[in-house]
């Protein structure tokens, strides 16, 4: 049993409260990610499992027991960093072994465990190299390898793709997904690159302020969002938002108006709002119909269209606000300075002047 369990979790440094109640159930062999802007509290709240970090308040239960005053050593956990920390001086079968090693693991018991973790990692070819001789892919590999030799309940990782270039970053990616199926164990993993969160996940955390601001698997995020700040976090390209005030209430829907698109008119279902009020409308990329499609019709300024083979997003501007549409195959839209395109209102998205979803 490898499950942990946050109950009202919280941190200060001096008089600053960083993480502010924290209540979180990871679940045995979950692969759970803590996404959210920099300065949210991710690394602190997975410090804090790790035992690195105090916990100022709350309760931190690992397989069922509490483990706030948990020597880190004891907790049954391996942290991977973001700087990898190998030792220079050491072959990656030494590195790979130092923990075995220091724990005084019989000679043969540490070789068995090393060949195991090298064949999962495909390193069996590198481990007489030092550190100096690998790629960043490799010794990012050799310092999960360090990991998995300790054999842990659970998975600490803190950024580990960050330093790696871009098509490395998509490789590991992959590569760790099939580790998590692989290993079957717990992971806590921190990253700021929603389409990690969104690919690895078996739960999203989305962290804002030292808080959480919702939980959940990938797609239930994505498609229903608890406010504006996670529907203008998770997905990319991201939500666009367009300002809108209601104009008119009847019989359960509300008429809004889209005070940059030339007052277009939209109107939705909705018990709620007052008339006058002003809400923000969000529509996601790939939501936009053809003009004429029914909804709103709203003309775009094109400013740029990046045209990637099977899909293209239209970079366009109205009355001050960045639009971004997703259009299937639009080579023959090439050249053009603007486009119609229709908001259909039963996907769009509503939220109030706080950001609350209300539709
Ligand atoms: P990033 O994505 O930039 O790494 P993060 O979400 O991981 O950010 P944390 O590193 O957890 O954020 O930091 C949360 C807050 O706590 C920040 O405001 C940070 O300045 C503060 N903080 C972190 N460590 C300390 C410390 N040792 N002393 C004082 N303040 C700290």
């Amino acid at each position: 049993m490898s499950s942990v369990k946050l109950r009202d979790v919280r941190k200060s440094f001096g008089h600053v409260e960083v993480i502010k109640g924290v209540d979180l159930d990871i679940e045995d062999k979950e692969f759970v990610v803590f996404v959210g802007p920099s300065g949210c509290g991710k690394t602190t709240l997975l410090r804090m499992i790790a035992g690195l970090e105090t916990i100022t308040a709350g309760n931190l239960d690992i397989g069922g027991e509490r483990m706030n005053e948990v020597d880190p050593s004891k907790r049954g956990i391996a942290m991977v960093f973001q700087s990898y920390a190998l030792y220079p001086h050491m072959t990656v079968r030494e590195n790979m072994g130092f923990a075995l090693r220091f724990a005084r693991v019989p000679k043969d018991e540490i070789a068995r465990q090393v060949n195991e973790a090298a064949r999962i990692l495909a390193l069996d070819p590198l481990l007489d190299r030092y550190p100096k001789q690998l790629s960043g892919g490799q010794r990012q590999r050799v310092a999960i390898g360090r990991a998995i030799v300790r054999d842990p309940e659970v998975f600490l990782f803190d950024e580990p793709l960050s330093n790696l270039d871009a098509e490395l970053r998509v490789h590991m990616r992959i590569e760790l997904a099939r580790l998590h199926k692989e290993l079957k164990t717990t992971i806590v993993y921190v990253t700021h690159d929603q389409v990690e969160a969104m690919t690895l996940a078996d739960k999203i955390v989305v962290m804002r302020d030292g808080i959480i601001e919702q939980a959940g698997r990938p797609l239930d995020l994505y498609d229903d969002p608890a406010n504006q700040f996670v529907a203008g976090f998770i997905g990319s390209p991201k939500m666009n938002f367009l300002a809108a005030t209601i104009v008119e209430k009847a019989a359960g829907n509300v008429t809004l108006e889209l005070a940059n698109h030339g007052r277009a008119r939209l109107t939705l279902p909705l018990t709620g709002g007052t008339v006058g009020e002003a809400v923000t409308l969000g529509v996601r990329a790939e939501h936009f119909g053809e003009a004429g499609a029914g909804g709103a019709d709203i003309s775009l300024d094109i400013d740029v269209a990046e045209h990637l083979g099977s899909t293209s997003y239209v970079y366009a501007s109205a009355g001050g606000e960045a639009l971004v549409v997703e259009r299937e195959e639009s080579r023959h839209e090439n050249g053009r300075s603007h486009i119609v395109v229709s908001i259909d209102p039963e996907r769009a998205y509503l939220f109030d002047s706080q950001g609350q979803r209300i539709r």
